[in-house]
């Protein structure tokens, strides 16, 4: 019998502490364990050792500040999970392996509001053609993510507003997909996962404290505080898209007027530019024309980015993040729009949170979703199953 606090439960801890450090990171440097776990350089080396042995982590020779440096990333072999993102016209999936490489990925157009059984319904083809393409069998798949563009009630695990995505009334996404390819899955929004994906992937490698931008038909902000998504009890933390800025401007779909989303979302925004470039203007095409140097377009997207900025200010003030990733279309445009977004908050921000924040592009584009879901599986799965041994592959770490 082992009792908390024995040598052998100590050492099992230990394991399992260096485990989840890498597992979250992709790939750590042996000293990157350390500080992270708190170990010791000694034992973070015995460690490894053994884990290098039992083939639950690879290891690779590195560079770490021009020193030569060891990188430890689990196994590539060990198993590999997979993301499903469903935007509101894209189904992208992706299969990676748990040492954060991406084996597999691929987009598809999908009117995902029309129906969801059809949505189901491709997305199942597209995962189990995925992992055929890697070679790695049905039965190595851990877990799957699982990304939907509306907020989800954590409870019911369906979607919380049926007037996001009116053909998924009724629809548990996360049982519906459980279903359909017999391994665990969990489910998130897909402002959520864009930051998880950033956090893991991107933009907010390093970072504790981040808000995920993503302005498309709504706006919401994923928010990482202390390194972990917070979701509030109903799932709901981060709608920032509700926030009101004008008490007497256009009703928003929630009720309310003059929502910071009916300043920024899409189809107020192309709505300004219909009477001077027509009705046929896209989001990518407008972030085109601006960077091209179109006056209309740049006022607007600059407009955009002073409004998007009142609404990061005020998380600003309430949650002071070190990083704001700007994720979606809106964040090609680069400084026509991340401008704007600092000047609001500088003035609209307490200076002490405004200084310390840092605004950029996310660097995943359109696959920040799919990452994210990557990495949703990577960071809720247990340690335990890992540590029962594989044999490991000499593959580089961390290539996304
Ligand atoms: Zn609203």
């Amino acid at each position: 019998m082992e009792t908390p606090g024995s040598q052998s439960s100590l050492h099992r801890a230990n394991l399992e502490r260096v485990v989840r450090a890498v597992r979250l990171a992709g790939s750590l440097t042996q000293a990157e364990i350390a500080r992270t776990t708190g170990l010791s350089a000694a034992t973070v080396s015995n460690i490894v050792r053994e884990l290098r042995d039992n083939g639950t982590v690879q290891v690779t020779p590195t560079s770490s500040g021009g020193r030569r440096a060891r990188s430890v990333a689990l196994s590539g072999d060990a198993g590999i999970v997979v993301g499903v993102d469903f935007g509101h016209s894209h189904l992208r999936v992706a299969v990676g392996n748990l040492a954060h490489q991406v084996l597999a990925e691929q987009s598809e157009p999908i009117d995902v509001d029309a129906s969801a059984s059809e949505g189901f319904d491709r997305a199942e083809q597209l995962v189990a053609r995925l992992v055929e393409s890697t070679g790695i069998g049905r039965d190595k798949v851990l877990g799957v993510g699982l990304g939907v563009p509306g907020p989800i009630d954590m409870e019911s695990g369906t979607l919380g507003s049926t007037a996001i995505l009116p053909g998924w009334s009724g629809i548990n996404p996360r049982q519906e997909l459980t279903d359909r390819l017999g391994v665990p899955v969990q489910v998130d929004n897909d402002a959520n996962l864009g930051a998880l994906g950033e956090l893991v992937w991107g933009s907010g490698r390093g970072v504790r404290d981040l808000a995920y931008i993503k302005v498309a038909s709504g706006v919401g902000a994923g928010l990482v505080v202390d390194g972990r998504i917070y979701r509030g009890p109903g799932g709901t933390a981060g709608e920032i898209g509700h926030i009101t800025l004008d008490e007497s401007g256009p009703v928003c779909r929630c009720g309310n007027r003059g929502c910071l989303e009916t300043f920024t979302a899409a189809r107020y925004v192309l709505e300004l530019l219909r009477g001077s470039h027509g009705d046929q203007l896209t989001v990518p095409r407008m972030v085109q024309l601006g960077r091209e140097g179109d006056p209309g377009c740049r006022r607007v997207i600059g407009d955009v980015g002073r409004h998007i900025g009142m609404g990061v200010a005020s998380l600003c003030n309430l949650l002071n993040p070190s990083r704001v990733v700007l994720g979606g279309d809106l964040a090609e445009a680069g400084e026509l729009v991340l401008g704007p977004i600092r000047e609001s908050v500088s003035r609209y921000a307490i200076p002490s949170a405004a200084q310390r924040l840092s605004v950029m592009p996310g660097a995943l584009g359109p696959r920040a979703e799919v990452l994210g879901a990557l990495a949703l599986v990577l960071s809720e799965m247990g340690d335990s199953t890992l540590l029962d041994g594989n044999a490991g592959v000499d593959t580089p770490a961390f290539s996304a």
